[in-house]
Protein backbone atom coordinates (compact mmCIF):
# COMPACT_ATOMS: atom_id res chain seq x y z
CA UNK A 1 0.00 0.00 0.00
CA UNK A 2 1.24 3.39 -1.14
CA UNK A 3 -0.21 7.05 0.06
CA UNK A 4 -0.60 9.09 -2.60
CA UNK A 5 -0.18 12.53 -2.15
CA UNK A 6 -4.12 13.27 -2.75
CA UNK A 7 -4.51 11.49 0.69
CA UNK A 8 -1.24 13.13 2.72
CA UNK A 9 -3.01 16.38 1.85
CA UNK A 10 -6.32 14.92 3.06
CA UNK A 11 -4.80 13.78 6.34
CA UNK A 12 -3.22 17.26 7.09
CA UNK A 13 -6.83 18.77 7.51
CA UNK A 14 -8.12 15.70 9.96
CA UNK A 15 -7.28 15.14 13.70
CA UNK A 16 -4.90 12.51 14.26
CA UNK A 17 -4.26 9.35 15.71
CA UNK A 18 -6.82 7.05 13.33
CA UNK A 19 -6.63 4.21 10.75
CA UNK A 20 -6.33 4.48 7.33
CA UNK A 21 -7.86 1.55 5.08
CA UNK A 22 -7.01 1.07 1.62
CA UNK A 23 -9.86 -0.28 0.29
CA UNK A 24 -8.49 -1.02 -3.00
CA UNK A 25 -6.09 -3.63 -1.99
CA UNK A 26 -8.28 -5.14 0.45
CA UNK A 27 -10.49 -6.30 -2.21
CA UNK A 28 -7.73 -7.27 -4.46
CA UNK A 29 -6.24 -9.49 -1.09
CA UNK A 30 -9.74 -11.01 -0.62
CA UNK A 31 -10.20 -12.04 -4.34
CA UNK A 32 -6.60 -13.54 -4.51
CA UNK A 33 -7.01 -15.73 -1.60
CA UNK A 34 -10.71 -17.02 -1.97
CA UNK A 35 -9.86 -17.70 -5.83
CA UNK A 36 -6.34 -19.47 -4.66
CA UNK A 37 -8.42 -21.33 -1.96
CA UNK A 38 -11.23 -22.20 -4.69
CA UNK A 39 -8.47 -24.05 -7.46
CA UNK A 40 -8.85 -26.50 -4.99
CA UNK A 41 -12.30 -26.49 -3.42
CA UNK A 42 -10.80 -25.27 0.16
CA UNK A 43 -13.13 -23.60 1.85
CA UNK A 44 -11.67 -20.05 3.75
CA UNK A 45 -13.19 -18.73 6.83
CA UNK A 46 -12.21 -15.53 8.03
CA UNK A 47 -10.77 -14.94 11.56
CA UNK A 48 -12.81 -11.98 13.01
CA UNK A 49 -10.21 -11.55 15.55
CA UNK A 50 -7.77 -9.45 13.48
CA UNK A 51 -10.32 -7.10 12.52
CA UNK A 52 -13.85 -6.79 12.65
CA UNK A 53 -14.03 -3.00 11.20
CA UNK A 54 -17.59 -2.88 9.89
CA UNK A 55 -16.49 -1.74 6.19
CA UNK A 56 -13.83 -4.88 6.33
CA UNK A 57 -16.42 -7.16 7.70
CA UNK A 58 -18.54 -6.09 4.74
CA UNK A 59 -15.98 -6.76 2.13
CA UNK A 60 -14.96 -9.78 3.71
CA UNK A 61 -18.69 -11.37 3.79
CA UNK A 62 -19.24 -10.10 -0.03
CA UNK A 63 -16.23 -12.14 -0.96
CA UNK A 64 -18.10 -15.11 0.13
CA UNK A 65 -15.81 -16.19 3.18
CA UNK A 66 -17.33 -18.22 6.06
CA UNK A 67 -16.57 -16.61 9.92
CA UNK A 68 -14.17 -17.76 12.21
CA UNK A 69 -14.92 -16.72 15.67
CA UNK A 70 -13.39 -16.91 19.55
CA UNK A 71 -16.24 -15.65 21.41
CA UNK A 72 -20.03 -15.07 21.73
CA UNK A 73 -19.57 -11.39 20.57
CA UNK A 74 -18.05 -12.48 17.29
CA UNK A 75 -20.19 -14.53 16.86
CA UNK A 76 -23.47 -12.31 16.72
CA UNK A 77 -20.98 -9.55 14.96
CA UNK A 78 -20.57 -12.50 12.19
CA UNK A 79 -24.23 -12.94 11.81
CA UNK A 80 -25.27 -9.51 11.89
CA UNK A 81 -22.68 -8.82 9.19
CA UNK A 82 -24.61 -11.08 7.14
CA UNK A 83 -22.10 -14.25 7.49
CA UNK A 84 -24.63 -17.07 6.84
CA UNK A 85 -24.84 -19.24 10.48
CA UNK A 86 -23.88 -22.42 8.44
CA UNK A 87 -20.91 -20.83 7.56
CA UNK A 88 -19.43 -19.91 11.16
CA UNK A 89 -17.55 -21.88 12.99
CA UNK A 90 -16.88 -21.18 17.17
CA UNK A 91 -13.08 -21.93 18.51
CA UNK A 92 -11.32 -20.99 21.44
CA UNK A 93 -10.63 -22.53 25.29
CA UNK A 94 -12.80 -20.52 27.41
CA UNK A 95 -15.67 -20.50 25.71
CA UNK A 96 -18.63 -19.57 28.78
CA UNK A 97 -22.18 -20.86 28.88
CA UNK A 98 -23.83 -17.72 27.50
CA UNK A 99 -21.62 -17.55 24.58
CA UNK A 100 -22.98 -21.47 23.96
CA UNK A 101 -25.93 -20.67 23.75
CA UNK A 102 -25.63 -17.71 21.66
CA UNK A 103 -24.12 -20.20 19.35
CA UNK A 104 -26.22 -22.80 19.88
CA UNK A 105 -29.18 -20.12 18.92
CA UNK A 106 -28.05 -19.47 15.99
CA UNK A 107 -27.39 -23.09 14.74
CA UNK A 108 -23.77 -21.82 13.75
CA UNK A 109 -21.62 -24.88 11.11
CA UNK A 110 -19.42 -26.11 14.27
CA UNK A 111 -18.30 -25.55 17.28
CA UNK A 112 -14.34 -26.42 17.42
CA UNK A 113 -13.45 -27.99 21.14
CA UNK A 114 -10.97 -27.49 23.13
CA UNK A 115 -11.07 -29.72 26.22
CA UNK A 116 -13.36 -32.63 27.37
CA UNK A 117 -15.34 -30.40 29.98
CA UNK A 118 -16.05 -28.10 27.05
CA UNK A 119 -17.45 -31.02 25.47
CA UNK A 120 -19.40 -31.83 28.33
CA UNK A 121 -21.10 -28.75 29.00
CA UNK A 122 -21.71 -28.50 25.30
CA UNK A 123 -23.73 -31.11 25.38
CA UNK A 124 -25.79 -30.37 28.26
CA UNK A 125 -26.90 -26.93 26.77
CA UNK A 126 -27.57 -28.73 23.59
CA UNK A 127 -29.96 -31.07 25.16
CA UNK A 128 -31.60 -28.27 27.61
CA UNK A 129 -32.19 -26.26 24.03
CA UNK A 130 -33.45 -29.42 22.22
CA UNK A 131 -30.18 -28.81 19.68
CA UNK A 132 -27.24 -30.98 18.06
CA UNK A 133 -24.17 -29.17 18.35
CA UNK A 134 -21.81 -30.11 15.16
CA UNK A 135 -18.39 -29.94 16.61
CA UNK A 136 -14.80 -30.41 15.47
CA UNK A 137 -12.31 -31.40 17.82
CA UNK A 138 -9.20 -29.14 18.31
CA UNK A 139 -6.14 -31.04 18.18
CA UNK A 140 -2.80 -30.25 19.68
CA UNK A 141 -0.54 -31.81 16.89
CA UNK A 142 2.91 -30.16 18.72
CA UNK A 143 4.17 -29.23 15.53
CA UNK A 144 6.64 -26.26 15.78
CA UNK A 145 5.24 -23.01 14.01
CA UNK A 146 8.46 -21.57 14.03
CA UNK A 147 7.32 -17.58 15.00
CA UNK A 148 6.88 -16.05 18.64
CA UNK A 149 6.50 -17.76 21.53
CA UNK A 150 3.84 -15.61 22.36
CA UNK A 151 2.05 -16.65 19.28
CA UNK A 152 2.58 -20.07 18.79
CA UNK A 153 -0.08 -22.31 19.66
CA UNK A 154 0.50 -26.11 18.29
CA UNK A 155 3.27 -27.01 20.65
CA UNK A 156 1.98 -29.55 23.64
CA UNK A 157 3.17 -26.86 26.39
CA UNK A 158 0.60 -24.57 25.04
CA UNK A 159 -2.94 -24.57 26.07
CA UNK A 160 -4.71 -24.95 23.50
CA UNK A 161 -6.15 -28.19 21.89
CA UNK A 162 -6.62 -31.51 23.11
CA UNK A 163 -3.34 -34.11 23.19
CA UNK A 164 -3.25 -37.16 20.95
CA UNK A 165 -2.68 -39.54 24.07
CA UNK A 166 -6.29 -38.34 25.61
CA UNK A 167 -8.07 -38.81 22.38
CA UNK A 168 -9.69 -42.49 23.27
CA UNK A 169 -11.26 -40.84 26.48
CA UNK A 170 -12.61 -37.96 24.16
CA UNK A 171 -14.23 -40.40 21.69
CA UNK A 172 -16.09 -42.11 24.27
CA UNK A 173 -17.05 -38.82 26.01
CA UNK A 174 -18.35 -38.00 22.50
CA UNK A 175 -19.86 -41.51 22.08
CA UNK A 176 -22.03 -41.28 25.27
CA UNK A 177 -23.28 -37.81 24.42
CA UNK A 178 -26.76 -38.05 22.43
CA UNK A 179 -26.70 -33.65 21.67
CA UNK A 180 -23.14 -33.81 20.12
CA UNK A 181 -22.12 -35.03 16.77
CA UNK A 182 -18.53 -35.13 15.96
CA UNK A 183 -17.76 -33.41 12.46
CA UNK A 184 -14.31 -33.04 12.18
CA UNK A 185 -10.96 -32.21 13.43
CA UNK A 186 -9.26 -28.59 13.67
CA UNK A 187 -5.84 -27.58 14.40
CA UNK A 188 -4.42 -24.01 14.30
CA UNK A 189 -0.58 -24.43 15.32
CA UNK A 190 -0.20 -20.17 15.42
CA UNK A 191 0.57 -17.01 13.95
CA UNK A 192 2.50 -14.44 10.99
CA UNK A 193 3.64 -18.13 9.79
CA UNK A 194 6.70 -17.20 7.21
CA UNK A 195 8.61 -20.45 7.29
CA UNK A 196 5.77 -22.45 5.34
CA UNK A 197 7.70 -25.86 5.83
CA UNK A 198 5.80 -25.32 8.83
CA UNK A 199 2.71 -26.56 7.10
CA UNK A 200 4.33 -29.19 5.62
CA UNK A 201 5.08 -30.46 8.85
CA UNK A 202 1.34 -29.80 9.78
CA UNK A 203 0.34 -31.96 6.65
CA UNK A 204 2.12 -34.75 7.56
CA UNK A 205 0.99 -34.80 11.00
CA UNK A 206 -2.48 -34.80 10.47
CA UNK A 207 -2.29 -37.79 7.66
CA UNK A 208 -0.69 -39.70 10.95
CA UNK A 209 -3.62 -38.40 12.87
CA UNK A 210 -6.28 -39.62 10.06
CA UNK A 211 -4.70 -43.02 10.18
CA UNK A 212 -5.32 -43.16 13.92
CA UNK A 213 -8.93 -41.94 13.60
CA UNK A 214 -9.57 -44.40 10.33
CA UNK A 215 -8.65 -47.37 12.19
CA UNK A 216 -11.37 -46.55 14.53
CA UNK A 217 -13.57 -46.20 12.10
CA UNK A 218 -14.26 -42.78 12.57
CA UNK A 219 -15.19 -40.50 9.84
CA UNK A 220 -14.68 -36.57 9.68
CA UNK A 221 -16.55 -34.62 7.31
CA UNK A 222 -14.31 -32.21 7.37
CA UNK A 223 -10.73 -31.29 8.57
CA UNK A 224 -9.74 -27.61 9.73
CA UNK A 225 -6.36 -26.22 9.31
CA UNK A 226 -6.99 -23.18 11.00
CA UNK A 227 -4.65 -19.76 9.48
CA UNK A 228 -1.70 -18.09 10.50
CA UNK A 229 0.04 -17.73 7.07
CA UNK A 230 2.59 -14.68 7.83
CA UNK A 231 2.92 -11.36 5.75
CA UNK A 232 6.38 -9.38 4.90
CA UNK A 233 6.15 -6.31 7.47
CA UNK A 234 9.79 -5.53 5.90
CA UNK A 235 8.59 -4.89 2.55
CA UNK A 236 4.83 -4.18 2.64
CA UNK A 237 4.99 -1.82 -0.09
CA UNK A 238 6.60 -4.19 -2.46
CA UNK A 239 5.17 -7.94 -1.16
CA UNK A 240 1.89 -6.22 0.05
CA UNK A 241 0.15 -9.78 -0.90
CA UNK A 242 0.56 -12.63 0.91
CA UNK A 243 1.66 -16.22 -0.87
CA UNK A 244 -1.80 -17.35 -0.92
CA UNK A 245 -0.64 -19.52 -3.82
CA UNK A 246 2.10 -21.33 -2.40
CA UNK A 247 0.74 -22.06 1.08
CA UNK A 248 -2.46 -23.54 -0.54
CA UNK A 249 -0.21 -25.78 -3.40
CA UNK A 250 1.23 -26.66 0.37
CA UNK A 251 -1.47 -28.66 1.55
CA UNK A 252 -2.57 -29.63 -2.05
CA UNK A 253 0.19 -31.78 -2.32
CA UNK A 254 0.73 -32.93 1.48
CA UNK A 255 -2.31 -33.44 2.88
CA UNK A 256 -4.34 -36.44 1.87
CA UNK A 257 -7.66 -36.16 2.22
CA UNK A 258 -10.52 -39.03 2.92
CA UNK A 259 -12.66 -39.22 -0.57
CA UNK A 260 -15.64 -36.48 0.18
CA UNK A 261 -13.58 -34.89 2.65
CA UNK A 262 -13.66 -31.05 2.95
CA UNK A 263 -10.79 -28.92 4.01
CA UNK A 264 -11.26 -25.92 6.12
CA UNK A 265 -9.00 -22.90 6.58
CA UNK A 266 -8.97 -19.69 9.05
CA UNK A 267 -7.05 -17.10 7.94
CA UNK A 268 -7.26 -13.63 10.10
CA UNK A 269 -3.96 -11.28 9.34
CA UNK A 270 -2.90 -12.26 5.40
CA UNK A 271 -6.70 -11.56 4.66
CA UNK A 272 -6.10 -7.77 6.26
CA UNK A 273 -2.77 -7.07 7.32
CA UNK A 274 -1.62 -5.07 4.22
CA UNK A 275 -4.65 -3.26 3.49
CA UNK A 276 -4.20 -0.30 6.97
CA UNK A 277 -1.41 2.06 8.07
CA UNK A 278 -1.88 3.83 11.34
CA UNK A 279 -1.85 7.35 10.68
CA UNK A 280 -0.31 9.70 13.74
CA UNK A 281 1.53 13.01 13.91
CA UNK A 282 4.60 14.16 15.72
CA UNK A 283 3.88 15.67 18.61
CA UNK A 284 7.35 16.73 20.07
CA UNK A 285 11.05 15.92 19.03
CA UNK A 286 13.46 15.34 22.28
CA UNK A 287 16.76 15.08 22.77
CA UNK A 288 17.61 12.60 25.41
CA UNK A 289 20.43 11.72 27.13
CA UNK A 290 21.41 9.60 25.16
CA UNK A 291 18.87 9.45 21.89
CA UNK A 292 16.80 11.48 20.34
CA UNK A 293 12.98 10.78 20.73
CA UNK A 294 10.26 11.24 18.10
CA UNK A 295 7.02 11.42 20.18
CA UNK A 296 3.78 10.82 18.71
CA UNK A 297 0.09 11.06 19.58
CA UNK A 298 -0.60 7.34 19.02
CA UNK A 299 0.92 4.82 21.61
CA UNK A 300 -0.23 1.32 22.71
CA UNK A 301 -3.31 2.18 22.85
CA UNK A 302 -3.85 2.38 19.45
CA UNK A 303 -0.94 -0.34 18.11
CA UNK A 304 0.22 -2.62 20.74
CA UNK A 305 1.54 -4.92 18.94
CA UNK A 306 4.98 -3.97 19.19
CA UNK A 307 4.96 -3.85 23.04
CA UNK A 308 2.94 -7.01 23.06
CA UNK A 309 5.12 -9.03 20.79
CA UNK A 310 8.30 -7.21 19.60
CA UNK A 311 6.69 -7.07 16.52
CA UNK A 312 8.15 -4.78 13.79
CA UNK A 313 6.26 -2.09 11.71
CA UNK A 314 7.88 -0.54 8.91
CA UNK A 315 7.18 3.81 9.80
CA UNK A 316 7.35 6.42 7.57
CA UNK A 317 7.33 9.97 7.43
CA UNK A 318 5.21 11.19 5.11
CA UNK A 319 5.33 15.13 5.26
CA UNK A 320 9.41 15.28 6.14
CA UNK A 321 10.91 18.21 3.70
CA UNK A 322 14.70 17.50 5.01
CA UNK A 323 17.23 15.27 3.65
CA UNK A 324 19.27 14.57 6.23
CA UNK A 325 18.48 11.37 8.37
CA UNK A 326 18.49 11.09 11.98
CA UNK A 327 17.85 8.25 14.17
CA UNK A 328 15.11 8.17 17.05
CA UNK A 329 13.62 6.35 18.95
CA UNK A 330 9.85 6.48 18.25
CA UNK A 331 7.39 6.53 20.96
CA UNK A 332 3.77 6.92 22.19
CA UNK A 333 2.46 9.57 24.94
CA UNK A 334 1.69 6.44 27.13
CA UNK A 335 3.10 6.60 30.80
CA UNK A 336 5.13 3.39 30.43
CA UNK A 337 8.32 3.10 28.82
CA UNK A 338 7.19 -0.28 26.65
CA UNK A 339 5.55 2.50 24.70
CA UNK A 340 7.75 2.70 22.15
CA UNK A 341 6.95 1.48 18.06
CA UNK A 342 10.66 1.12 17.15
CA UNK A 343 14.53 2.00 18.48
CA UNK A 344 17.28 3.52 16.70
CA UNK A 345 15.45 4.04 14.29
CA UNK A 346 16.64 6.01 10.84
CA UNK A 347 14.08 8.57 9.63
CA UNK A 348 14.15 11.77 7.37
CA UNK A 349 14.67 14.31 10.49
CA UNK A 350 11.34 15.24 11.58
CA UNK A 351 9.64 17.91 13.00
CA UNK A 352 6.66 18.92 14.80
CA UNK A 353 3.24 18.32 13.05
CA UNK A 354 4.77 15.52 10.38
CA UNK A 355 2.71 12.96 9.83
CA UNK A 356 3.66 9.25 10.18
CA UNK A 357 2.32 6.28 9.07
CA UNK A 358 2.92 3.26 10.84
CA UNK A 359 2.26 0.77 8.29
CA UNK A 360 1.05 -2.92 8.07
CA UNK A 361 -1.87 -2.38 10.73
CA UNK A 362 -4.38 -3.73 9.56
CA UNK A 363 -4.87 -6.98 11.57
CA UNK A 364 -4.70 -7.09 15.36
CA UNK A 365 -4.26 -3.32 15.43
CA UNK A 366 -7.68 -1.27 15.72
CA UNK A 367 -9.08 -4.30 16.78
CA UNK A 368 -6.73 -4.35 19.90
CA UNK A 369 -6.85 -0.46 20.73
CA UNK A 370 -7.89 0.62 24.02
CA UNK A 371 -8.96 2.96 26.08
CA UNK A 372 -6.59 3.27 28.55
CA UNK A 373 -5.30 6.89 29.31
CA UNK A 374 -8.88 7.99 27.77
CA UNK A 375 -6.82 8.39 24.45
CA UNK A 376 -9.01 9.04 21.51
CA UNK A 377 -8.88 7.03 18.03
CA UNK A 378 -10.44 9.08 15.53
CA UNK A 379 -12.64 7.24 12.93
CA UNK A 380 -10.85 5.31 10.35
CA UNK A 381 -10.87 7.01 7.21
CA UNK A 382 -11.07 4.53 3.90
CA UNK A 383 -9.11 5.43 0.43
CA UNK A 384 -12.62 4.84 -1.70
CA UNK A 385 -13.70 7.91 0.12
CA UNK A 386 -10.86 9.99 -0.13
CA UNK A 387 -8.99 9.57 -3.75
CA UNK A 388 -7.90 5.98 -5.59
CA UNK A 389 -4.74 4.79 -3.92
CA UNK A 390 -1.83 2.93 -6.05
C1 LIG B 1 -6.28 -16.38 15.64
C2 LIG B 1 -6.80 -17.62 15.05
C3 LIG B 1 -6.81 -17.77 13.66
C4 LIG B 1 -6.26 -16.74 12.69
O1 LIG B 1 -4.88 -16.59 12.81
P1 LIG B 1 -4.09 -15.64 11.77
O2 LIG B 1 -2.68 -15.78 12.20
O3 LIG B 1 -4.60 -14.26 11.98
O4 LIG B 1 -4.32 -16.15 10.41
C5 LIG B 1 -7.34 -18.94 13.15
N1 LIG B 1 -7.86 -19.89 13.96
C6 LIG B 1 -7.86 -19.77 15.30
C7 LIG B 1 -8.45 -20.85 16.12
C8 LIG B 1 -7.33 -18.64 15.89
O5 LIG B 1 -7.33 -18.53 17.21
Amino acid sequence: MIITQEQIAHFKTLKTPFYFYDIQLLEKTLSFAQSEAKKYGYILHYAMKANVNDKVLASVQKHGFGADCVSGNEVQKAIDAGFPADEVVFAGVGKSDDEILTALSHDIFCFNCESVQEIEVINELAAQEGKTAKIAVRINPDVSANTHHHISTGLKENKFGVNMSEMDSVLEVIAASANIKLVGIHFHIGSQITDLSSYKNLCVRVNQIQEWFATRHVSLEFLNVGGGLGIDYYNPETNDIADFKEYFAIFNEFLKLQPGQKLHFELGRSMVAQCSSLITRVLYVKEGATVNFLILDAGMTELIRPMLYQAYHKINNLTATANEIETYDVVGPICESTDTFAKALELPKSKRKDIIEIKSAGAYGEVMASNYNLKTLHPAVYSDEVGVAV
